[in-house]
């Protein structure tokens, strides 16, 4: 989950990088009341979730006379297609040089990447493209606390020696809050000193409940609904409702229909042991989707009964076809249900998403 700026300067203040003064407000009435804490230069910074807000016109300047307007006019508009709900006004930084720098992972060499630059700001991706030479990096052994003198020096190259402690801090933050990136773009010298202009962190979802984050991604009301079921589930742009047990199953499933030329609407995987109540909300879920034509019903018995599962197709009572595969335990009675009911039973997962395709099309 990527935190917004406000939540990632929160956290990288924590542990002791400068940020400069600001506020969170969700109103332009709100400004007046900050005057006095932010001084006479603010910027409004829209908290959406996209980055290159400042090339979209979601960072904007203003001072004490228009801030209220300016903040107005940005509530007004959408960045990249979002609605700006929260303004970050901050004190507007006296910018004298802009660096870049970022914490990820190494997917090769299994360790955390540090990548630091002079050529920071809004152009970081056609330095990147353009002059890759001038991003410096290393990776750190993420067993070691701190990143040793030699390689902070060699990454700072002749940038302030203020910023060598800054990277071992933004380096804490990555490994103690279990994040994925940890980016500062820009990370600035003012008069006053080094700040972080910017901040960008994305936690790993598994950590997300030990770390105390709470979702801040605006959940549709299906997705809410799928969250209170336990369901893993997805919409697509196609016809066809795809539901499963596991997620190698689901998968698989999604990628014989991509295989027959099919597209899918959604996917649901109801999970391990799915009861006849979990198995209607289930297919009610997918069904309430107006795209989908056909749904592909594809469970492993296991945990999973096949009778609780045809109890739960049956009482779902949707309009749309249902089309089911079920294997394994209870199949039989399972099988039987479904039968006198006049659903449509297919042997193998093959000959379901064939059919399935062949009616969505
Ligand atoms: P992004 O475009 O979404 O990455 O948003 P940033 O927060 O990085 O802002 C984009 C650009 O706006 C920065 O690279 C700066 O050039 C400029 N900017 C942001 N904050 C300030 C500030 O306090 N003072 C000045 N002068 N410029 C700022
Ligand atoms: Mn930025």
């Amino acid at each position: 989950m990527k935190l917004r700026e406000y939540e990632a300067k929160k956290v990288i203040k924590e542990y002791g990088i400068p940020i400069p003064a600001g506020f969170l407000i969700r109103s332009a009435d709100e400004i007046p009341a900050h005057f006095a804490e932010i001084g006479d230069k603010f910027v409004l910074k829209a908290q959406v979730d996209v980055g290159g807000r400042g090339k979209a016109g979601g960072i904007l300047m203003a001072d004490p006379a228009n801030a209220g307007a300016t903040a107005r006019e940005l509530f007004g508009k959408k960045i990249k297609g979002l609605p700006v709900k929260e303004i970050l006004a901050e004190e507007r930084l006296d910018i004298q040089h802009e660096y870049y720098l970022s914490i990820t992972v190494d997917r090769s060499s299994k360790q955390p990447l540090i990548l630091f630059t002079d050529a920071g700001g809004v152009d970081i991706e056609i330095t990147a493209k353009k002059h890759p030479e001038a991003i410096r990096k290393i990776t750190a052994n993420p067993l070691m606390r701190d990143i040793p003198p030699f390689l902070l020096r060699e990454l700072v190259g002749t940038a302030p020696k203020e910023i060598g402690g800054i990277i071992n801090k933004l380096y804490r933050v990555f490994l103690e809050k279990d994040a994925l990136l940890a980016e500062i773009n820009p990370l600035v010298t003012t008069p006053k000193g080094v700040f972080a202009a910017d901040a960008k962190i994305i936690v790993d979802d598994n950590a997300l409940t030990r770390q105390g984050f709470t979702v801040n991604r605006d959940l549709t009301d299906r997705e809410r609904e799928a969250e209170k079921y336990g369901f893993s589930y997805v919409e697509l742009d196609g016809m066809i409702g795809v539901i499963g047990n596991g997620a190698g199953l689901t998968m698989s499933t999604l990628d014989l229909i991509e295989f027959y030329g099919g597209k899918a609407a959604n996917f649901l995987d109801v999970g391990g042991g799915a009861e006849s109540e979990r198995v209607m909300h289930a297919v009610r879920l997918v069904a309430s989707v107006p795209s989908v034509k056909v749904i592909v019903v594809n469970l492993l018995g296991g945990i999973t009964k096949c009778d609780e599962v045809a109890k739960g197709i049956i009482d779902a009572n949707i309009r749309q076809k249902v089309i089911v595969r079920l294997a394994g335990t209870n199949e039989a009675e399972g099988r039987a249900m479904l039968l006198a009911k006049g659903y449509e039973m297919l042997d193998t997962m093959d000959l379901v998403v064939k059919k399935a395709v062949e009616m969505a099309a």
